[in-house]
């Protein structure tokens, strides 16, 4: 043991190797040096657990080189999206429209945030949005935050602290991460009054629930669950005239926040955050990146008296959205004011639209040229997801690229395209990798064509 830890190189040796070799121009000195100590350290660690038997110098040298290598690459880095879930969490939920991301581009160095340029005098961050969002949703006045916790957040903060709201008990729901209504009430110090069972609700129930301590009637989108069988629930509508006739505001948490009606594409019933608004809901709140498309934001749209609560609190501060966001929520709005231009241009409505037939030809075409590569490819039918607890359980006709890698499992494919140059995540199934291309946008087709041939095919 002693003898083999004797024949590791010392730190000089491996520099001298790496100068040798001509690897890893332009690298500092200070973080040759640290990343060969680290390799060292290793080495000798693995020498003394009888895990490494022989000290091997090139195979040092080479591991430093490789950790050199992938220090240098962003750890945040575009993928590819195969997976049929069309807003992944894991993946950055709604990829951004071309025209989203180039206004990213623009605000990324100064810009007028808080300033209006006519006058010189200081603006508000949301001047940018709030005209949009007034004119899409026909609501009086918005505010945006963070995401769409923080907006409920802040709404019950800035709206019933020390005070009563009113929820179904079926719509306790937890939306993932650890947002669950209940506790979300408790955050914001509001005490929590659930009316009817688990599967039932009706007026009534509300109605009853009502005390001198009552601030909100709360209605919450069912965004990950549905409830089917003995059920029945209230609309919106009809909580907003109980609402009125006890004088207490209602707010609606969204979740989505569809800004189109999905039936015109021939996709289930989401309701809208226009509906809602002309429900009379007081108060909407939703999300920038699920079905909007748009940036991680949340947006409440609704009456100006209480959107002014909202803007006045405290947590406001601490919660508002950024520069990035706005420009990029600002830049997607805009293609909502023509919905027909959203539908082409943003890429959630683009995903969630496309037909069976496109999706067919554009499977058809790459798994031919995949076989052109040597791969065992072929077009098959498959099911796409929304995800990202929008239109839970509907299943969305696909079609996928089937690649079955010769000699390697598919779980040691999957783990390859994830390596790849831009990363693919994909789905095993039944021992062969699946690429679904409704999560994939047709311009992306040719780059998932050559990551999948750099991962998979003979020779890579
Ligand atoms: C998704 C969702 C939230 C949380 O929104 P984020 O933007 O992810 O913070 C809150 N409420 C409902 C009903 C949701 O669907």
């Amino acid at each position: 043991m002693e003898t083999l830890l004797r024949q590791l190189p010392s730190v000089d040796r491996v520099l001298a190797a790496l100068q040798e070799r001509g690897a890893l121009p332009g690298t500092s000195r200070e973080l040759l040096v640290a990343t060969v100590r680290e390799v060292l350290d290793e080495h000798r660690a693995a020498l003394r657990a009888g895990v490494l038997r022989a000290v091997e110098v090139d195979r040092l040298v080479e591991a430093v080189e490789a950790r050199v290598q992938r220090d240098r690459q962003p750890s945040l880095r575009r993928v590819l999206n195969a997976t049929g879930v069309l807003l992944h969490t894991n993946l950055g939920r709604a990829p951004l429209a071309v025209e989203a991301q180039a206004a990213v581009v623009q605000a990324a160095g100064s810009c007028n945030l808080e300033l209006d340029l006519a006058s010189g005098s200081r603006g508000s961050r949301l001047d940018h949005v709030v005209g949009l969002l007034r004119r899409i949703t026909g609501a009086e006045s918005a505010a945006v935050v963070n995401n769409n916790a923080a907006a409920v957040l802040l709404a019950l903060s800035a709206l019933a602290a020390g005070r009563e709201v009113v929820v179904s008990r079926g719509e306790q729901v937890e939306i993932g991460g650890s947002f669950r209504m209940p506790d979300v009430m408790r955050a914001a110090g509001v005490r929590l009054v659930e009316v009817g069972t688990t599967n039932r609700v009706r007026l009534a129930d509300y109605e009853a629930a009502l005390g001198p301590d009552t601030a909100l009637l709360l209605k919450v989108h069912r965004s990950n669950f549905r409830l089917v069988g003995f059920v029945s629930d209230v609309p919106a509508a009809e909580l907003v005239d109980l609402g009125r006739r006890a004088g207490i505001p209602v707010v609606y948490d969204l979740g989505s926040g569809a800004l189109v009606d999905l039936r015109a594409r021939g996709l289930p019933y989401e309701p809208t955050v226009q509906e809602a608004v002309q429900d009379g809901c007081d108060l909407v709140l939703f999300s920038g990146d699920k079905l909007l498309g748009g940036p991680q934001a949340g947006v409440a749209v609704g009456r100006g008296a209480l959107v002014d609560k909202l803007r006045a609190h405290p947590l406001y501060r601490a919660v508002r959205s950024d520069k990035l966001d706005l420009a990029a929520l600002e830049a997607t709005l805009r293609l909502y004011l023509d919905p027909e231009v959203a539908w082409r241009r943003v890429p959630v409505l683009r995903m969630l639209a496309a037909s069976g037939d496109e999706l067919r030809v554009r499977a058809e075409a790459l798994a031919r040229s995949l076989s052109q590569r040597g791969l065992a490819a072929d077009a098959v039918p498959s099911e796409a997801e929304a995800g990202g607890g929008s239109l839970p359980g509907v299943a969305l006709a696909s079609w996928a690229v089937r690649v079955r890698a010769r000699d390697v499992p598919a779980h040691h494919a999957a783990s390859r395209l994830r390596s790849a140059s831009p990363p693919v995540l994909a789905v095993v199934r039944e021992d062969a990798v699946l690429l679904d291309l409704r999560s994939v946008l047709p311009e992306d087709d040719p780059v998932l064509e050559a990551s999948v041939v750099g991962a998979l095919a003979e020779g890579a």
